[in-house]
């Protein structure tokens, strides 16, 4: 009998790395590969960056409570983050869609007045794609091809010990918004006369529905004379973002909780839901902050940037990453992504 192997003894992670062990790149300007935030190539004076990310009915998206224009506005600005990751300008992005008789024409169009949003926002054109039925829900795959100068790509590869790391906004908020709207939509489901409780939780909510790209901190770094030294876009959690950094750049880390930036509505979030905001932080998700490590002579130049929270620092041990709590302890930073 033939043998067979679960997908879920491997994890995303093992599954990605499986499939990485068995591709070679051969062309000579297939500079990166799989591994990295965007796929890097030679187009002669820059490099392009090319990446994909979809969403998927019921699985990243419930049309329940998800508006088709902010699902469309996310489904892009995902991709552009990708892009910001490798310090990058996007440029163009390519659209595939797979749709069920369950849409009207009315609902592409909010769907698509989204991603023209998006495309406006970040200043990109929107070139082509291909659609297709779905048997199964609502599927958007967006494509998105980017430049950078040569000497200025960010790699997640490049950290060094005592660089100092930095993330961008605050965290966890993407992940308390989906929940606050996830049990409203149970107690409409139980009572289709009871009214939403979401206000003041607009802050949370609008992280999970409709996240924004962080390019604006990639044109203030280069004002501002830094290039990161590495760089990754939270969109699997703090933990497992940086577990990347670490493991791909052979380096530690010590992250100091009172250091990671937490909006005062997550914090409002996280205790009436009952979950850890800074669990929320480490293993949410969907944040599309970056998290990128400098030199330590960089520090002065972007200290009152209010977008750039210092949360810690790379160590030369790569055993070990670690939380030093609010309580004086440390506790080993552990991450797993879908399983
Ligand atoms: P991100 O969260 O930045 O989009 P992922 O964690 O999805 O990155 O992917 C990590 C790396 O693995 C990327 O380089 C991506 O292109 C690659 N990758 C993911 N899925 C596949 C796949 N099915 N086949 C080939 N490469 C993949
Ligand atoms: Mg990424």
């Amino acid at each position: 009998m033939e043998t067979r192997t679960e997908i879920s003894s491997l994890g995303e992670f093992g599954l990605i790395k499986r499939i990485n062990s068995g591709i070679k790149t051969t062309l000579p300007d297939t500079i990166r590969g799989i591994g990295d935030d965007a796929a890097v190539i030679d187009t002669g004076e820059e490099f392009g960056l090319l990446s994909t990310d979809m969403l998927l009915e019921g699985v990243h998206f419930d049309l329940t409570f998800f508006p088709l224009k902010h699902l469309g506005y996310k489904a892009i600005s995902v991709n552009v983050s990708d892009i910001a990751a490798m310090n990058g300008i996007p440029r163009q992005v390519t659209v595939n869609l797979a749709l069920s008789n369950r849409f009207s024409l009315e609902a592409i169009d909010e769907l698509y007045a989204g991603m023209k949003a998006a495309c406006v926002d970040f200043n990109v054109d929107l070139v082509g794609g291909d659609t297709s039925s779905s048997r199964s829900g609502l599927l958007i795959s967006v494509s998105v091809f980017g430049k950078v100068k040569k000497d200025k790509i960010t790699y997640r590869n490049t950290a060094k010990a005592n660089d100092l790391l930095c993330v961008t906004g605050d965290l966890g908020g993407a992940y308390l918004g989906l929940q606050l709207l996830e049990r409203e939509k149970q107690v409409f489901l139980a009572n289709p006369d009871m009214q939403p409780e979401l206000e003041g939780k607009d802050y949370v909510i609008q992280r999970q529905l409709r996240p924004e790209a962080r390019m604006d901190v990639i044109y203030e770094l280069a004002e501002a004379g830094v290039l990161p030294t590495s760089m990754i876009d939270v969109s699997d959690g703090l933990a497992s973002d940086l577990l990347h950094l670490c493991a791909q750049s052979g380096v530690g880390a010590v992250v100091f909780e009172e250091r990671i930036p937490i909006d005062e509505q997550t914090y409002l979030a996280a205790s009436e839901l009952n979950i850890g905001p800074i669990t929320a932080a480490m293993n949410g998700g969907e944040d599309y902050e970056l998290l990128f490590t400098v030199s330590q002579a960089s520090y002065d130049l972007i200290k009152n940037n209010p977008k750039i929270s210092f949360i810690g620092y790379m160590t030369g041990d790569k055993e070990e990453i670690v939380l030093h709590t609010k309580g004086d302890s440390w506790v080993p930073i552990t991450a797993q992504g879908w399983s």
